[in-house]
């Protein structure tokens, strides 16, 4: 077993800072205990070309987050919390069947808040004979002192850059400090893996997507957050235009976010993208902005071992 400088009886492992004792309920802010939850382990063919590819990318769904936005799409597992409890070894075994499965790589998904749990079975998953790719999907709410431990772990970082604007960051996510934050961890994450490498399949190895989803009645913000990435890494990083937003769980209750994006705004910011002389870009169709993207969260996928105790219990 290895040694993490994070006392999760105080915890402090991501931004939030709130002080939760994961060792048990209420827990903290995250709603999580110090052992990995995760809903789903799947093959997932929706994520950017150079990462789904055409055998798909091995994603694992953690349950509960540090951000709670109040439009979250994967609410029944983010908010709800549903999901299984795994031990290291569970988690270790689950990574390895997905490679089983000859996917791209293994995906993780909002893991930040089980980081040491997930480095550890990262590590004894290497061991057993992980060799895939590793891409850590992140809401970008993350310390840069917690993303060290994955330095040499995690070889594609998937961060979004949800906000700009400090108010909207607190109305949606209740974290008016997201850019401060999400700002330095994007730049941690570009300092570990560098400059984007791919196969000569034209599948990612390495380096960094910053995705973006643009938000009703928000183009300024999403103007100033790919300015920030001009300015601050040049054209080197791989930008995501998401214009998936669909209004979900609270969303209706926070006018303008009750409605889709329209295609004029969504436009407006690829035309700043461009404009920038970014080139290094992926965008989405129109048709993406359905709930039918949304997987089922029912724990297929999981170490049996965790899936069938939940059963017995
Ligand atoms: S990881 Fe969870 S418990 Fe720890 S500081 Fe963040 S929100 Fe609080």
């Amino acid at each position: 077993m290895y040694l993490h400088v994070y006392d999760l009886t105080d915890c402090t492992l991501c931004p939030r800072r709130c002080h939760g004792d994961r060792t048990r309920p209420p827990y903290g802010y995250c709603q999580s205990g110090t052992a990995p939850k995760a809903a789903l382990a799947s093959v997932h063919q929706y994520e950017e070309p150079p990462i789904s590819g055409t055998r798909g990318s091995g994603t694992v769904f953690f349950s509960g987050c540090a951000l709670r936005c109040v439009f979250c799409q994967n609410y029944t597992i983010s908010q709800e919390n549903n999901g299984v409890t795994l031990t290291t070894e569970e988690l270790a075994d689950t990574f390895l069947s997905l490679q089983e499965k000859q996917v791209h790589n293994l995906n993780l998904v909002t893991a930040g808040h089980f980081l040491p749990s997930v480095v550890d079975a990262l590590r004894l998953a290497k061991e057993q004979g992980l060799t895939l790719p590793v891409v850590y999907n992140s809401s970008g709410y993350e310390t840069v002192e917690a993303l060290s431990l994955l330095e040499g772990l995690v070889d594609i970082y998937l961060p979004d850059c949800k906000y700009y604007d400090t108010a909207l960051s607190a109305k949606l996510s209740h974290c008016p400090d997201y850019f401060f934050h999400a700002a330095k961890a994007i730049g941690e994450m570009v300092r570990q893996v560098g400059e984007a490498v791919f196969d000569e399949n034209g599948l990612m190895q390495r380096g960094v997507i910053i995705r973006h989803m643009v938000l009703p009645s928000a183009r300024e913000d999403s103007k100033k957050i790919l300015s920030w990435i001009k300015e601050t890494f040049g054209d080197t990083v791989y930008v995501s235009l998401l214009r998936q937003y669909t209004p979900m769980y609270l969303a209706k209750e926070f006018p303008p976010f009750h409605r889709k994006l329209t295609t004029f705004e969504y436009e407006d910011v690829v035309d700043h993208f461009l404009s920038l002389g970014l080139t290094h870009g992926f965008r989405q169709e129109k048709s993406s902005a359905t709930s039918a993207y949304t997987p089922l969260f029912d724990g297929s996928g999981l170490c049996r071992r965790a899936t069938s105790r939940k059963e017995e219990s």
